[in-house]
């Protein structure tokens, strides 16, 4: 029996690393388009995605791909969406779609609105979904399974159109949520960008620690810094751009991060057992409500395996 019939006519990726890759394999997998054009900004990344066959038409012109596109994702470091929107612009079709798939919303609405015509339906978006891995050959066709995507709305979007780019979302396998792009950013900061602070920082600290040898972090890293140093191999102008363009949120949250950590600091001084006991109890209670809500699973480290590569 026919699948549904394609959402669009012509999508273009641009930007086809790990989630504009991503998205690739699942319009393909799942005939969500009936042409696929993909850009991006070097040769090398462009023959790559060829050899992988992610989609119809490639180039390295991101105006050419957006060309007569129904729908258009940029899916490029967020410090970059001011000048692809800036390349796309004067050759977007009247009705068409545009999103992006930036980490963080403000910063990214202020580099783009200004550049979308007038009959061109610009909706922000993130999907919440990822690994530390990038380019075209870290990309797969489930990463979006029951995540989140979460849609910025300018003040009087579309509702049709906003509908219609949830759909596609939803049937990349994401549940769908909308917010405000400033709220989106201070959600974001917590849940996203801090750990990927502490964690940089917390690898860089053992990296320069001299009482112990780097062989010996390595060597027992399984003790705990070895989960820290999973999210600190993550790509390092995708989040270079997430500090730069998350700067109040991010800095609102590490303050709070560092009084707390101060408390945390006096307890073991002063040899506060209850209180630590009651911290580490809260805590351990939050991940049993993620792996309720479905965004984790109860396996060893950390179920990453079985959830990047699930078993068929
Ligand atoms: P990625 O794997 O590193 O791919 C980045 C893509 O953007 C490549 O096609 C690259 O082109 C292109 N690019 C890089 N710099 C550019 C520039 N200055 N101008 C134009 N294009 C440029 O990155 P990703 O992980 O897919 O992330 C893309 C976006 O998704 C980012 O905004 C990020 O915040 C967001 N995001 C990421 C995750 C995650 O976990 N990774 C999760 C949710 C959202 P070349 O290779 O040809 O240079």
């Amino acid at each position: 029996m026919a699948g549904p019939e394609p959402l669009f006519d012509k999508i273009a990726l641009i930007g086809i690393g790990l989630i504009g890759s991503s998205l690739a394999r699942v319009v393909r997998r799942d005939n969500l388009a009936r042409h696929i054009a993909i850009a991006t900004r070097s040769e090398k990344t462009l023959a790559r995605a060829r050899e992988l066959g992610l989609g119809d038409s490639y180039t390295t012109d991101a105006a050419q791909a957006a060309k007569d596109a129904d729908l258009v994702i940029v899916s490029v470091p967020v410090g970059s969406s001011g000048d692809v929107a800036k390349e796309i612009a004067p050759v977007l079709k009247p009705g068409a779609i545009v999103t992006d798939v930036g980490s963080t919303k403000r910063s990214v609405i202020a580099q783009m609105a200004p550049h979308m015509p007038a009959g061109v339906h610009f909706i922000p978006g993130h999907p919440l979904a990822g690994t530390e891995k990038s380019g075209p050959d870290a990309g797969f066709a489930d990463l979006f399974e029951n995540r989140w995507c979460i849609f910025t709305p300018l003040p009087g979007t579309d509702p049709a159109a906003l509908e219609r780019l949830s759909e596609f979302w939803r049937r990349c396998g994401s549940n769908i949520d909308t917010m405000d792009p400033d709220h989106h950013d201070k959600v974001l900061a917590i849940v996203s960008h801090l750990p990927h602070i502490i964690a940089y920082n917390i690898v860089g600290t053992a990296n320069d620690l001299e009482a112990v040898t780097q062989s010996e972090v390595i060597k027992y890293s399984a003790s705990g810094f070895r989960d820290f140093t999973r999210l600190a191999a993550s790509d390092p102008t995708m989040w270079r751009d997430v500090c730069l363009h998350n700067k109040d949120a991010i800095l609102e949250m590490l303050a709070r991060f560092s009084e707390d950590l101060a408390s945390l600091q006096r307890a073991i001084r002063w040899g506060d057992g209850d209180k630590l006991f009651d911290l580490f109890t809260h805590t351990r209670a939050v991940r049993r409500s993620i792996i309720e809500a479905g965004q984790e699973i109860d396996v060893p480290d950390f179920g990453r395996q079985a959830i990047e590569h699930p078993r068929k």
